[in-house]
């Protein structure tokens, strides 16, 4: 009994810690991409390429998240698409009796930034 409790709780700390690296992972990727894409649009022949439309789209892949989309999840962001932190409040609320529609919000804990849907 006990090492059935020690191996549900170790693949238990084991998810946890996959979770917690793979955010710094991608966080930290997402960080130096946006750096290389900057330093990039420095040069001049390089900011006549790089389109704004790009530059966000480059942002939204990053932020977005493929598989919640996919599941329904009006709101589909993995982190805040203006500061990158993955702190995210997500509430949702029906506004009064005759509206019966569920609106859904999200937003950044660090930078305030909120989407609502
Ligand atoms: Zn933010």
């Amino acid at each position: 009994m006990r090492e059935i409790l020690f191996l549900i709780f170790g693949a238990f700390l084991g998810k946890v810690i996959d979770v917690i690296y793979g955010r710094l992972f991608e966080e930290q990727r997402f960080l130096s991409n946006l750096k290389i894409v900057f330093e990039e649009s420095k040069k001049d022949d390089i900011k006549k390429k790089i389109t704004i439309r790009e530059l966000n789209k480059l942002i939204n892949d990053q932020s977005f998240d493929e598989s919640a989309a996919k599941s329904g999840d009006p709101l589909p962001w993995s982190c805040c698409p203006k500061c990158g932190n993955y702190d995210l409040k997500r509430e949702s609320s029906s506004s009064s009796e005759e509206d019966s529609n569920t609106h859904y919000s999200i937003s950044c804990l660090k930078c305030n930034w909120s989407e609502w849907s």
